[in-house]
């Protein structure tokens, strides 16, 4: 693997196609193992995490399901503040076991917000798989049940995680190099 350049940016190689596929495995079973029987549904929040979800749900050896959605955020009321709104949800989640499945949890800013709102529809429990987490950028808690790889605060590229829309296509995961 070699240094690569998005917008003028130099991105230095930092997660490996072999690893990555390596840690997914382990992950999907996993998941598997904690989930035999149940069905669980996965929501997948893209775009990001598009090509971790389809390699995790690839190799899952138990009944699941999956879903996609995007999230919005718009103002509020003074009340409720800053808001998240699922686009695409066409799934019904009461009563299930749902995995939320995220490229990188950063301030945790996201799932924050959104986690709690998923509650009001009674799924029977929700756990959350991230590819990537930043533990030094964090700023809102956030419970991590599945992750493949704790990383340092530094901006990553690829394997679905994009530079102003480019360099998802990246089989591997690139590090911007710091000047
Ligand atoms: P949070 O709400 O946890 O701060 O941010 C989550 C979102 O920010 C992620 O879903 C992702 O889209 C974006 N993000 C955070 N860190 C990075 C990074 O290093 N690289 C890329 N490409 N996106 C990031």
């Amino acid at each position: 693997m070699l240094m690569i350049t998005i917008h003028n940016k130099n991105f230095v190689p930092y997660i490996s196609e072999e690893a990555i596929k390596e840690k997914v495995k382990i992950l999907a079973a996993q998941i598997s193992k904690d989930y035999l029987g149940l069905n669980p549904l996965f929501i997948a929040i893209l775009n990001g995490s598009f090509m971790f979800a389809s390699d995790l749900f690839k190799e899952l050896e138990i009944e699941a399901e999956i879903s996609f959605i995007k999230l919005a955020s718009y103002k509020g009321t003074k009340s409720t503040g800053h808001v998240l709104t699922a686009i695409g949800l066409d799934a019904d989640i009461n009563n299930r076991h749902v995995i939320i499945l995220e490229d990188i949890v950063d301030t945790g800013k996201t799932l924050h917000s959104f986690l709690p709102q998923l509650h009001h529809s009674q799924p029977k429990s929700i756990k959350l798989a991230t590819l990537l987490h930043k533990p030094e950028a964090l700023l809102f808690p956030v419970n991590i049940d599945y992750l493949c790889f704790s990383i340092p605060n530094k901006f990553v590229v690829g394997y679905g995680l994009d530079f102003d829309n480019l360099g998802r296509n990246l089989k591997e995961i690139y590090q911007i190099e710091e000047a």
